[in-house]
């Protein structure tokens, strides 16, 4: 059986074949053979540098240095080659890489052969991808984060393929590290991220949507900090490949939790504050409102949000009982005026019914230099309103009788003198009741039968006045009466009736039987008189001349007619 064989290619075939340029040059530079290819290199026609020097491809200045090396090297050896700037023959300029090597003539004489390739697209290429390197670093490392690319080939793990230079300076890892294992990276996230971690990066990856994730990291030296990543998807045949950017968040994550912090601690208060705390809207509108608000008011919440007036509450009251318009109302105020107002006692119906005294504060709140809300808040005084009240009734009320005292009794007839100066056509009248020989009772019955008896006395004067009219207990055993609105002849109907009353009733102490009876001094107020005293000495005048006159009957004494005013 044949051997197959083949035929080897001519060496002179090889050369004049050949991609490079292949010249053989003399002692003096000149061309003893050129191919095809270094003829085209050069821009020459082939064959057409045959007995050409060698030198006309160099630029002038480069061409002495060059006959120099060529010369030294066919004497010497050693190594000729490298890259060479030289001129083709349209005088553009080439970058060729040579390789010689020394020959020796059948003559003795010294040549040397060289082969050269025009390298000049590749340099060009090459320093473009450099510039573009270049560019590239100095970009990302003017970002404030790292840039990456992480690759997945379909059933394969994910790598992350490159990576600037900043990881370092985040995670704690050099970046050629994080290129060889991603596990250099995944080991940096928080152990309680991990698993969360894993889903986002799968999920990412299986969609091909961007990848937005929060997570924490810990530094090798042991440091938390918070990273966001954010990437795009494509997808290169069975590779998908994410680009992105991991960046430190960590300053805004702090940031965050101040916030959240205060934020809670101020829920924390507008919850449990005692304090009903209500918000409105630059149109009175109201926006929120706290559970001791509620409470107060005895709203639900969807009742309080989102009205602008606070009825059912309203009509409002003010402290003395007469009704609060509602543009006096703190909120409003404050709405129309953009001034703070301060505890503002106000009385409202709440939505049970009962009459609620707040007392309240109202303060705006600017945005940008604008009014955009009010804060309102209140406290419910009714319990110390109520309180307050029945200390003063207390300080003016006689606790033996339950009667008004002397005190109260004084300011009532203050103001009654007043009205009865600037109105004198409204008449009133004043009497001073005084029990007879009361003395004895108690000293017969005893101290607290004497009580006893004052308090069924002031029972029976209660029952012959009307509502408008006031009875206190003006001395021990001693009444004072003002009736408003009464001429002198129905004050003394009055007081008669009165005393009848008083003389034809028995006080039964078991067996025993009391009877007491009262002196009655009657007068009238008048415009005329210099102040209330002098009416009241009218009336305890009269009350003399009864006990005078032998008890148990009514006397009147009159102003003295047309008397000069005082002063
Ligand atoms: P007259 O008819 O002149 O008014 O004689 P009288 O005894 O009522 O008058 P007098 O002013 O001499 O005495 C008043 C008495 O009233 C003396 C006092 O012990 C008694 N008295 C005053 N306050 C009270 C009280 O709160 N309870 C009792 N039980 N007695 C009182
Ligand atoms: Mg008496
Ligand atoms: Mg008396």
């Amino acid at each position: 059986m044949d051997t197959p064989r083949v035929r080897s290619p001519r060496p002179e075939a090889l050369v004049r074949n050949s991609p490079f340029g292949i010249a053989v040059i003399d002692f003096d530079g000149t061309y003893q053979s050129v191919n095809d290819s270094y003829c085209r290199i050069y821009g020459f026609a082939p064959g057409a540098l045959l007995g050409q020097n060698f030198l006309r491809v160099f630029a002038q200045q480069d061409q002495a240095r060059v006959l120099g090396l060529h010369q030294h090297f066919l004497r010497e050896g050693g190594s000729l080659g490298g890259l060479w700037n030289v001129l083709r023959h349209d005088g553009v300029e080439l970058q060729v890489l040579s390789e010689s090597i020394r020959l020796e003539a059948e003559t003795g004489e010294r040549q040397r052969l060289v082969y050269i390739t025009d390298v000049t697209e590749l340099q060009r290429t090459q320093q473009a991808l450099q510039a573009r390197e270049a560019l590239l670093s100095d970009l990302t490392a003017s970002i404030p984060g790292v840039v990456f690319r992480l690759e997945q080939s379909d059933g394969q793990p994910a790598q992350i393929t490159w990576c600037s230079e900043r990881l370092l300076e985040l995670l704690g890892v050099r970046a050629d590290l994080a290129c060889q294992d991603i596990r250099h990276v995944l080991e940096r996230i928080h152990p309680e991220d991990r698993a969360q971690q894993d889903q986002h990066l799968s999920r990412a990856l299986q969609d091909g949507a961007t990848w937005e994730q929060e997570f924490r990291i810990v530094t090798p030296d042991g440091r938390l900090k918070w990273v966001s990543v954010h990437a795009s998807a494509r997808r290169a045949q069975n590779t998908k490949v994410w680009t992105g950017m991991l960046t430190d968040i960590s300053g805004r994550r702090r940031t965050e939790e101040v916030l959240r912090n205060s934020e809670e601690t101020f829920r924390t208060l507008f919850e449990t504050v005692p304090q009903g705390i209500v918000y409105h809207d630059r149109d009175g509108r109201v926006t929120s409102a706290n559970p001791a608000a509620l409470r107060i008011l005895g709203l639900g919440f969807a009742q309080l949000v989102g009205r602008t007036r606070l009825d059912p509450l309203t009509p409002a009251l003010r402290e003395d009982g007469t009704p609060m318009p509602e543009e006096e109302q703190p909120a409003r105020r404050t709405l129309a005026t953009g001034a703070p107002v301060r505890d503002v006692v106000m009385g409202i119906r709440t939505n049970r019914g009962r009459l609620a005294w707040l007392r309240v504060s109202a303060t705006p709140l600017f945005r940008h230099g604008q009014l955009s809300e009010v804060y309102v808040s209140f406290e419910d005084i009714t319990r110390s309103l109520e309180l307050s009240q029945e200390l003063r009734r207390q300080a003016s009320t006689d606790h033996l009788t339950g009667l008004a005292n002397r005190r109260a009794f004084m300011e009532r007839l203050l103001q009654e003198f007043d009205r009865a100066r600037r109105h004198p056509e409204t008449a009133a009248a004043l009497m001073i009741v005084d029990l007879d020989h009361f003395k004895q009772i108690n000293d017969t019955w005893g101290h607290s039968t004497g009580d006893t008896v004052l308090q069924q006395t002031t029972q029976h004067m209660r029952t012959h006045l009307r509502r408008l009219d006031l009875v206190a207990r003006y001395g021990g055993e001693e009444f004072a009466i003002l009736l408003p609105h009464t001429r002198l002849a129905d004050a003394q109907a009055l007081a008669e009736r009165l005393r009848e009353d008083i003389a034809s009733h028995t006080h039964r102490f078991g067996d025993d039987r009391i009877h007491v009876t009262v002196s009655i001094g009657l007068t009238v107020l008048s415009p005329d008189d210099a102040d209330a005293d002098v009416a009241l000495g009218r009336a305890d005048a009269a009350l003399y001349q009864a006990k005078d006159g032998g008890r148990n009957r009514v006397m009147y004494r009159l102003p003295a007619a047309g008397a000069p005013p005082p002063g």
